[in-house]
């Protein structure tokens, strides 16, 4: 059939919104009509040339829709079905999905940094040439085919464009807090970089009953936001030492420190906050080849430092948890969206999140 797209070609250039052919699913797959797709930092990565993607891609990796026709032997999704994508289709029999970590599938992450379906292959081309698809996906675009194992079956009275963002930022960020670092009630937190990852961080540590959460971001605007998804203190990185103010606010600093940046700077920082015996989680994506250094010293007081891919997503049981939470008016998606756009004004929309004018903002391709 024939799909309307946003395709990447090279870094620093416009995504061309185009027509594409899209195969229909073959066996284990599935054809998905996109009802929204969110605007992510990772695929401004590509576009800005921080970090490499096969050329020509279809970007977008946080979308929702509804199933439009099923492959051959799948059995966990049928047509007219809601669904959550997950840009890691995870096997469930590798050594990772066996022992709980499926957010570290070998098949999936291969997958999803090829840009392809399991077996090595997209499903969209032009002119008899493939096109990629980021993370499995290719979300921007009115129709694209999926693993069945990146699709995760929601309740129908879910909006589907609040549905979208769970697929990238918000079990980014909310997993970071619940799944990896698993913050405990009334331990201190802070969260260095508020954009739409950073957020849920913030909501996540909310959710956990944290006692101070405090937001560092060098935009005005963006900490007003955090205030409004849970954190209890602000720090204005432009203004003071975001280390001190926080050494300040939580005397020693804090138990949990996140970076949602991907800078080697903020990683630092963020180590640097959290206090002895303190976790620091690195969520943001570094750019290729980034290195960080950190003061040897501090691993006597047993300080630790992770990384957290996915905010430890097992998607099939967190995509319907935060689909109950925010049915349920605890979990805020709506305060999340500040724009709408359609798939010809996706340049824009990476115009606007480059410039941080926007938490999120979701594209609706038809
Ligand atoms: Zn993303
Ligand atoms: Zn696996």
């Amino acid at each position: 059939m024939q799909v309307k797209a946003a395709v990447f070609y090279r870094p620093h250039e416009p995504l061309a919104v185009q027509e594409l052919e899209l195969e229909g699913p073959r066996a284990g797959e599935v054809l998905v009509r996109i009802a929204a797709c969110g605007v992510c930092h990772s695929d401004l990565h590509f576009i800005d040339g921080l970090v490499p993607i096969a050329s020509p891609s279809v970007l977008g990796h946080e979308a929702a829709g509804v199933v439009e026709a099923v492959g051959a032997g799948v059995a966990s999704v049928q047509p007219g079905d809601h669904v959550v994508l997950s840009f890691i289709p995870s096997c469930g029999r590798c050594q990772y999905c066996v022992v709980g970590r499926p957010n570290l599938c070998t098949i999936g992450n291969r997958a999803m940094s090829r840009g392809t379906m399991l077996d090595g292959t997209p499903r969209f081309a032009r002119e008899g040439r493939p096109v990629y698809q980021m993370g499995s996906i290719g979300g921007f675009a009115s129709y694209t085919v999926v693993p069945e194992a990146g699709c995760v079956k929601i309740r129908e009275d879910m909006p589907l464009d609040r549905a979208a963002l769970l697929g990238c930022g918000v079990m980014t960020g909310v997993g970071a807090v619940i799944n990896t670092a698993r913050v405990q009630a009334g331990s201190d937190v802070a969260v260095v970089g508020c954009g739409g990852v950073g957020l849920n961080v913030v909501q996540g540590a909310a959710l956990a009953g944290a006692g101070r959460i405090i937001a560092i971001d060098v935009l005005a605007h963006k900490l007003e936001l955090a205030r409004q998804f849970g954190a209890t203190h602000t720090v204005d990185a432009s203004r003071e030492d975001p280390v001190e103010a926080v050494r300040r606010i939580s005397p020693g600093g804090v138990d949990y420190a996140f970076e949602v940046i991907g800078r080697p700077e903020t990683v630092r920082q963020a180590f640097d906050m959290a206090r002895r015996g303190g976790l620091t989680v690195v969520v943001g994506v570094p750019p290729a080849g980034a290195e960080v250094s950190l003061p040897a010293g501090a691993f006597l007081t047993e300080k630790t430092i992770t990384g957290s891919a996915y905010g430890g997503a097992r998607m099939p049981v967190d995509v319907p948890r935060l689909v109950e939470l925010y049915m349920s008016g605890r979990l805020k998606l709506d305060e999340l969206i500040s724009r709408v756009y359609p798939l010809e004004g996706i340049n824009d929309a990476f115009d606007a999140l480059r410039r941080g004018e926007v938490a999120r903002s979701i594209v609706t391709p038809l």
